[in-house]
């Protein structure tokens, strides 16, 4: 099980470096996510994972399959 470090106050985009704002429920930048998936898929996993949130129970991007970009970014 995959557990992201939720709390840390600095966050940086897994993809670029670039900071991320500690309230971003995602863990990159939206330029890279617009790159990476579209504007349209970008939004509708961004409005995801905020109604996640909301209901308390915050996810982590691993848990929605992007372990295989990250290795093709790394
Ligand atoms: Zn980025």
């Amino acid at each position: 099980m995959v557990e992201s470090k939720i709390g840390e106050m600095e966050r940086k985009c897994i993809y670029c470096g670039d900071h991320v704002s500690a309230e971003s429920v995602i863990d990159f930048c939206g330029k890279c996510g617009k790159d990476v998936w579209g504007e349209k898929m970008f939004n509708a996993i961004v409005q995801n994972m905020e109604e996640a949130r909301e209901k308390g129970d915050l996810v982590s991007t691993n848990t929605i399959g992007l372990t295989p970009l990250e290795r093709k970014f790394f």
